[in-house]
């Protein structure tokens, strides 16, 4: 599908969270031509600069040799629009940037990323989307909620850049004090104050959740009243608890992000074993799962998809027809497709994979190593029916 009109001009100034990028709308686009060229690179430091030119310069001369005349032609006409970008110094914050074009199509998308992606160009029939896919995958959105018995503050972080959305605190505690009341009498007014104050805490996170598409929050701080404020939550706002953990209330930025990011990972590491274990559950009993890329292509295509499963960092060579999609793994693209004799071209199979799992609205999960049932055949898909 070519891009719709409001889609052909993406430019970004400043960097955006990885999960801002609509991909599904990337995906709807391919042609029948190698027309779209996909550009991937970090940015952070000069050392970067200097690699970044001698890959990228690699890469337009292997693409150029690869390329007909008119071809070639049609892929300088892209370079020329995308240049500007490629040599424009690194604004505050941007860590990686990805480019996306196409001189006939009149196509440009330029993201500035809070994160690094590893050096890619490719020209082919659709944006490249993969490595996008894999930073999302790594760089998921999430909460902190960090409280103690008078303080608490929720901050969001997206790409690794935090920021924070709520801030409540009270000082009742200390209003009290001056009354000259009794110790015990204190006590109890203390308590009643913390216990008041934590409802309105669970009551102003239930909003900030609801707002925030967010996957969950990390619940942090000092001391217990993070389990107290745990048992105030409504059930369905418990359940996007990812965890319960020990942190000061004067933590700085960076040491958030980093707590925050080991149990990220330690929930995707408990994902991706619970789906191994669906997955090879449904395999045991024949039931609801494809493996290999014949099969899981035929799932695909068919819409019965609900989660395409793929090995981290995996690729798989093969060949396309550009003409009725036909998709061969572990081959040499043949002069014309053996179903239609339309053109062939080379691919990486996962991509192709990818693209049509998020063209079905299928969910992607990359899956490490450890946690992938059959390493041999790098996808698997979980169906619907
Ligand atoms: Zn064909």
């Amino acid at each position: 599908m070519k891009p719709k009109q409001d889609q052909l001009n993406v430019i970004y100034e400043s960097p955006v969270p990885v999960s801002d990028i609509d991909i599904r709308a990337l995906a709807e686009i391919y042609d029948e031509k190698d027309i779209y060229l996909s550009i991937y690179f970090p940015l952070s430091g000069r050392e970067n600069e200097h690699l970044n030119s001698i890959f990228l310069d690699s890469r337009i001369k292997a693409i150029e040799d690869a390329l007909s005349p008119v071809f070639r032609s049609q892929f300088e006409k892209t370079l020329e629009m995308v240049q500007d970008y490629i040599y424009e110094a690194p604004v505050s914050g941007e860590k990686g940037r990805v480019i996306f074009a196409s001189a006939s199509e009149g196509f440009l998308h330029v993201y500035r990323l809070p994160v690094e992606p590893e050096q890619a160009m490719v020209l082919d029939t659709s944006p490249f989307l993969l490595p996008l896919a894999r930073l999302r995958a790594d760089y998921q959105d999430y909460g902190v909620l960090l409280v103690d018995s008078r303080e608490a503050k929720f901050t969001c972080i997206r790409s690794d850049i935090a920021e924070e959305k709520e801030h409540l605190s009270t000082d009742l505690m200390n209003k009290h004090k001056k009354g000259g009341w009794s110790q015990a009498r204190f006590n109890n007014l203390r308590k009643g104050a913390i216990k008041s104050f934590l409802s309105e805490v669970a009551d102003n996170v239930q909003d900030t959740c609801g707002q925030l598409k967010t996957q969950g929050f990390v619940l942090a701080g000092p001391g217990n009243a993070k389990q107290q404020l745990m048992d105030l939550l409504p059930k369905d706002v418990q359940d996007n608890v990812l965890a319960v953990i020990d942190m000061s209330m004067d933590i700085s930025r960076d040491e958030l992000v980093e707590a925050g990011n080991a149990v990220l990972h330690q929930t995707d590491i408990s994902r991706s074993s619970q789906l191994a274990d669906d997955f090879k559950n449904a395999l045991l009993k024949g039931g609801l799962a494809a493996y290999g890329v014949e099969d899981v292509r035929a799932a695909l295509e068919q819409g019965r998809v609900n989660t395409l499963l793929i090995l981290k960092d995996s690729s798989v060579p093969g060949w396309i027809c550009e003409r009725c999609q036909n998709l061969q793994a572990n081959a040499l693209p043949p002069k014309e497709c053996d179903r239609c004799n339309g053109p062939t071209s080379v691919v990486d199979v996962v991509e192709e994979l990818y693209e049509l799992a998020q063209r079905t609205a299928a969910e992607v999960e990359f899956m490490e190593k450890d946690y992938f049932p059959d390493s041999d055949n790098m996808v698997g898909a979980l169906l619907r029916y």
